[in-house]
């Protein structure tokens, strides 16, 4: 039953993550605006916004005008609730830990499909991660000295590093920075597996400028669901 409300949460958080990214991208109020199709602009009832379930009933369809909903939206849904049952098993940590984890993943979704379209990151995005960080604080996971360190590294040497060659985004600088001090030396691990991914993916696509968040995105699931040990991982280059 517990896991069942999970999936239920999970979804219903990535409907609204998913939801409000695509407001963003279209210029749209995500807060006080009522759901509506992007098609006909109809405005939805309660019973065509029940994540997953309302999706499959419709087949995929708007109610009212027939026209197709996009198919990220049932993949968002259904895969948010996926993702939030793997990290209640997976993620060590007291339970409060765990649900700031799920949150913490459905900012970084966000964040992702913002940067991969528009190659930035907005600023409210990366206080919500220091908000998630101070609260994390309270279930005493990382010891605060740990956070400080890993609030200024790697971000502090890639600031300095920027100053003189912009490599990176401030955007994803601050991401780094507050992730830090939200994960602890996790985020040496999320960071190396960035950069792999990174170094990967400019070989295969032959970009030269790629979005970081998605990068960082595969670094962070395996990382915090615990499969990657951060000091395994700093060995393995040599
Ligand atoms: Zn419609």
């Amino acid at each position: 039953m517990y896991l069942f409300f999970t999936f239920l949460f999970g979804s219903v958080l990535f409907s609204f993550a998913c939801c409000m990214a695509d407001r963003i991208l279209d210029g749209e109020d995500f807060i006080h605006g009522r759901s509506h199709c992007g098609h006909c602009r109809h405005v939805l009832s309660w019973t065509d916004t029940i994540p997953v379930v309302s999706y499959l009933l419709c087949r995929g369809r708007c109610r009212y005008c027939g026209e197709r909903i996009p198919v990220h939206v049932f993949l968002w849904e259904s895969g948010g609730g996926v993702l939030a049952v793997c990290m209640q098993q997976l993620c060590t940590g007291s339970p409060l830990h765990r649900w700031i984890m799920i949150l913490y993943c459905a900012i970084l979704m966000v964040m992702s499909r913002i940067d991969r379209r528009t190659l930035s990151i907005p600023v409210f995005l990366q206080y919500g991660i220091a908000v998630l960080g101070a609260l994390d604080c309270l279930t005493g996971t990382v010891p605060l000295p740990e956070r400080l360190v890993f609030f200024l590294v790697p971000a502090l040497p890639l600031w300095i590093i920027c100053r003189l060659r912009p490599v990176m985004g401030r955007g994803d600088i601050r991401l780094l920075a507050w992730s830090g001090f939200l994960l602890g030396r996790q985020i040496i691990a999320v960071f190396v597996l960035s950069m792999w991914a990174g170094a990967a993916v400019c070989i295969i696509l032959r970009k030269r400028k790629l979005a970081y968040v998605p990068l960082f995105l595969a670094g962070i699931l395996p990382t915090v669901a615990g499969l990657i040990d951060p000091l395994v991982l700093l060995y393995l280059p040599k």
